[in-house]
C-alpha cells in the first residue's frame, strides 16, 4: 500500500510533508500508512494570511450570511461522509464511532447554522443583553455589544475526534467572523485533512477562512497577538505547557482548554436492582467504557454506586462487557475497535497499572482477550477493564489517573453526601451523571456537585428513550469544566460564539445605541414615514419609523362588554369595592387584554397589504391601570427587521400605550411577518 502524504493548507496552497514529517500507523495493523508534517511551513505567513485575507472576508458577511455558509458546509460534508467513514476505520473507530465523530460533527455545524439564524441578528454587531438605564430621563443608556476579534483562532485538537473535534470549534469561530487555523493531532490527521479538503473544494468558504496544519505547529504560538485565540483539546500536560508560553501570557491571548477529566457516574440511592434506573445505569456505563474504545474526554472513569449495590453492578456490568466483541472495526460484528496507536495502548496499560495499585481488576485481562479479524499484538487493542476500589476515601490515584481507554473504576458510597464528595474528588470534570428517579436526589447533587462539573446529566425511566447519553456534548449546551478539565468552555449555543468576539460596554444616547445596534432604542429619533407602516413593504420600512394613533376613550360599557363576551369577569374589572381593596387598583379597571385589543384596532391598517401575519408579542408589561373615562393612545415604532426567507421578513415593533397624562399604561414588542 502506498503511503498517504498528508498535506497542510497554508496561505492558499497545499504543502506536502517535508523535512520533520512524522509517520502515522494504522491502529488496526500497526503498519505505517501515512506521513505528515513539514518543518518549513511558513507559520507566520499563515497567521498573516488568516488575519488580513480571511478575517477581512468573513467580517464583510453578517451573522446570517455566515450561518447560511455553515449550513451549506454541513450539507456538503453530509453528502461526502462515506469517504470520511472509509478513511476513519484506520484510527481504530467502528461505524458507530464514526456516527459520533463524523455525523456528530456535521450535526453540530447544522445546529450552529440554525442558532445563528434564529438567535443572532442579520447584522455585524451582536447585542449582548438588554439596554441598561443609566440615567433618570433615558438620554444616556448602556448596551453590551460583541464584535469579532480581528485575529485568528488556532485550534489544537485531540486525536480521538478528528472530525467532530474540528467542527465543534470551527462552527462557532466562523459564525463569529473569525478565520481558523486547524491543527489536528497527527495520529488521526488524515481524516481531518479529507474533511478540510472537502470544505475547501466546495467553494463555500471565503478565501483565508480556513487553513490546516498537518503535523507540528512549529513556533506559531510565539507569534500570536491579543486579537488571537487558542482553543486546545488534549492532555493536561500539553495544555499547561502551551498556556505557559510567554507570548500567550504577555499578550493575554485567550486560551480555552478542554483536557483530561475523571468523569463520574452516580447510581442514585433509589435505583435498586430490578428498577429501570439500575438497568439504564449499567447500559450507560458499559456504553461509555466501550464507545471509541473509551477514548472520549467525557467517558465515565469512576462509577459511584451505593455500597450495597456494588457487587450487583459489577456482576451486571461484567456480563454486559463480556458481550463486547473486540476486533477490526470494519467488521459489522465488532462492537469495540482499537486505541488510536500502540503508544496510546502502552499509555493506557501503564495508567491501568497505576489504578491497579489502589483497586482490584474485576473484569478484563489485557494479557488474555480475543480480537476478531486482526492481530491483537500488532494493533492497538485492549479489552474493557473494570476495577473495584474498596477504599475510595483513602485512595488518590483512582481519582486523578486518566487511563484514556476502556478503563473504569467502581467505588461504593455510604450516603448521598459521600457520593457527591467522591464525584468532586476528580477536582473538576467535564460531566458527571446521576441515574435516579428521585428529583430530591438530583437537586442535592446539583447543589453539592455543580461547582465541580461542567455538565450534570440526569437520566431515568422518564427520559431514557430520548436522552442523548452521558458522553455526548451537545452544541446547545456548554462543554468544558473547571479545574482538571481545563477551566474552559466550548459550544453552549451562542455562548460559544462569544469566545471569538470581544464584549464591549457601549454608553451613549438612544440614537447612538440605535445606530450601533441597528435596533431602535426607546428615546431615539422617531421617523415619520410617507404612509401607514402597514402599507409599506419590509424593505421600505426604516428602523425608527413611527405611527402615533388618535386617542380612544375607554368606557364602562367597553369593560362590561369585553367581560361578558370573553368570560373574564375577574372582580377587579367588575366590582368597584373589591377592586379598591386591592393595592394595585384605584377601583374597577379595564382588562389588560382589552387594552391590547384596542391598541390593535387603533394602529391597524385593515387592507390587504404587506403585513402577512402577527406572529407574537414579547416583553408585555402592564404598568398603569386604565379606568373607565381614561383615554389611551398608541405609539408604534419599527424596532428591528430580520429577513426570514426569500418572501418575507420579521418586523419587531415597539408598542407603547399611554394615557391622557402621557403615563405609560402598557408596553410590548409586536412581531409581524412582512412581505419584501
Ligand atoms: P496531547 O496533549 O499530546 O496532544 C493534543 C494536541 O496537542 C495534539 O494536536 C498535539 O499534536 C498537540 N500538541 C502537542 N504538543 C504540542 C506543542 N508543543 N505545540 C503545539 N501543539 C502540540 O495529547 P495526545 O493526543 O497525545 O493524548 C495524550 C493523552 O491526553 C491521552 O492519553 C489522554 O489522557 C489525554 N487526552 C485527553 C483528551 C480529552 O479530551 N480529555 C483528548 C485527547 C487526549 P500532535 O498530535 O502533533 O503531537
Amino acid at each position: 500500500m502506498s503511503l498517504l502524504e498528508i498535506s497542510s493548507f497554508a496561505a492558499g496552497q497545499w504543502v506536502a510533508p517535508g523535512a520533520g514529517a512524522r509517520n502515522i500507523a494504522s491502529a488496526i495493523t500497526g503498519e505505517v500508512i501515512a506521513s505528515a508534517g513539514n518543518d518549513a511551513l511558513d507559520v507566520r505567513g499563515m497567521l498573516d494570511y488568516a488575519r488580513t485575507v480571511g478575517g477581512a472576508n468573513l467580517r464583510k458577511l453578517t451573522f446570517h450570511d455566515r450561518a447560511r455558509m455553515l449550513k451549506a458546509l454541513a450539507g456538503h460534508l453530509n453528502q461526502h461522509k462515506q469517504a470520511l467513514y472509509d478513511l476513519s476505520f484506520d484510527t481504530g473507530a467502528t461505524q458507530s464511532d464514526h456516527m459520533i465523530d463524523i455525523d456528530g460533527g456535521i450535526g453540530t455545524m447544522f445546529v450552529f447554522a440554525s442558532k445563528g439564524r434564529r438567535e443572532m441578528p442579520d447584522a455585524h454587531v451582536y447585542l449582548d443583553g438588554d439596554v441598561e438605564q443609566l440615567s433618570r430621563n433615558g438620554t444616556f443608556l448602556g448596551q453590551h455589544i460583541c464584535t469579532p476579534l480581528r485575529g485568528v483562532a488556532v485550534h489544537i485538537n485531540a486525536f480521538n475526534f478528528p472530525v467532530w473535534g474540528m467542527l465543534e470549534k470551527l462552527a462557532p469561530t466562523l459564525l463569529a467572523g473569525v478565520p481558523a487555523i486547524v491543527k489536528p493531532a497527527t495520529n488521526s490527521c488524515y481524516v481531518t485533512e479529507l474533511a478540510v479538503k472537502l470544505m475547501l473544494d466546495s467553494g463555500i468558504l471565503p478565501e483565508g477562512a480556513l487553513q490546516l496544519v498537518s503535523g507540528g505547529l512549529g513556533d506559531m504560538l510565539d507569534h500570536l497577538t491579543m486579537q488571537d485565540v487558542v482553543s486546545f483539546t488534549g492532555s493536561a500536560n500539553t495544555a499547561l505547557k502551551l498556556r505557559a508560553n510567554p507570548v500567550i501570557l504577555e499578550n493575554s491571548v485567550r486560551f480555552v482548554a478542554e483536557q483530561d477529566s475523571l468523569n463520574a457516574s452516580i447510581l442514585g440511592p433509589d435505583a435498586q436492582p430490578g428498577t429501570p434506573e439500575f438497568d439504564l445505569f449499567v447500559k450507560e456505563v458499559s456504553r461509555e467504557m466501550t464507545t471509541k474504545a473509551g477514548q472520549k474526554c467525557t467517558a465515565i472513569r469512576r462509577i459511584i454506586a451505593p455500597q450495597a449495590q456494588v457487587d450487583a453492578v459489577i456482576e451486571a456490568l461484567s456480563a454486559r462487557l463480556a458481550k463486547t466483541q473486540i476486533g477490526d472495526p470494519r467488521l459489522e460484528t465488532t462492537r469495540m475497535g482499537a486505541l488510536v496507536s500502540n503508544s496510546q495502548k502502552r499509555d493506557v496499560l501503564e495508567k491501568a497499572a497505576i489504578i491497579g495499585q489502589e483497586a482490584e481488576r474485576v473484569f478484563g485481562d489485557p494479557n488474555n482477550f480475543s480480537v476478531d479479524g486482526a492481530d491483537a499484538e500488532k494493533g492497538a487493542f485492549v479489552p474493557p477493564m473494570l476495577f473495584h476500589c474498596a477504599d475510595p476515601d483513602n485512595a488518590s490515584r483512582v481519582h486523578d489517573t486518566e487511563a484514556f481507554g476502556p478503563v473504569s473504576t467502581i467505588m461504593g458510597y455510604r450516603d448521598l453526601d459521600h457520593a457527591i464528595d467522591l464525584a468532586n474528588r476528580g477536582q473538576g470534570s467535564l460531566v458527571a451523571s446521576v441515574i435516579t428517579h428521585d428529583p430530591a436526589v438530583a437537586r442535592d447533587v446539583a447543589i453539592g456537585a455543580g461547582a465541580y462539573h461542567g455538565r450534570l446529566y440526569f437520566n431515568n425511566r422518564d427520559s431514557m428513550k430520548e436522552s442523548t447519553g452521558h458522553g455526548s456534548p451537545l452544541p446547545h449546551m456548554v462543554h468544558g469544566g473547571p479545574g482538571r478539565a481545563g477551566g474552559g468552555e466550548e459550544m453552549g449555543g451562542v455562548r460559544g460564539v462569544k469566545h471569538y468576539m470581544q464584549r464591549t460596554a457601549i454608553q451613549g444616547s438612544p440614537d447612538i445605541l440605535s445606530a450601533i445596534g441597528e435596533k431602535w432604542v426607546p428615546g431615539g429619533t422617531e421617523i415619520e414615514g410617507p404612509a401607514h407602516p402597514f402599507t409599506r413593504k419590509f424593505g421600505e420600512l426604516s428602523i425608527g419609523e413611527t405611527l402615533h394613533t388618535a386617542p380612544r376613550t375607554v368606557t364602562l360599557e367597553d369593560i362590561e362588554t369585553f367581560a361578558h363576551f370573553t368570560g373574564d369577569t375577574f372582580y377587579a374589572h367588575m366590582d368597584d369595592d373589591a377592586a379598591k381593596r386591592n393595592p394595585f387598583f384605584p377601583g374597577r379597571v379595564a382588562h389588560g387584554y382589552l387594552l391590547l385589543s384596542f391598541a390593535a384596532g387603533m394602529f391597524v391598517q385593515p387592507d390587504e397589504g404587506p403585513v402577512l401575519a402577527n406572529t407574537g408579542l414579547d416583553n408585555l408589561r402592564f404598568m398603569k391601570p386604565v379606568s373607565a373615562g381614561d383615554s389611551i393612545k398608541v405609539r408604534l415604532t419599527v424596532k428591528k427587521k430580520t429577513p426570514r426567507n426569500e418572501e418575507y421578513g420579521e418586523v419587531r415593533w415597539h408598542v407603547t400605550l399611554t394615557n391622557q397624562d402621557d403615563e405609560i399604561a402598557a408596553e410590548y414588542e409586536l412581531l409581524t411577518m412582512n412581505a419584501y
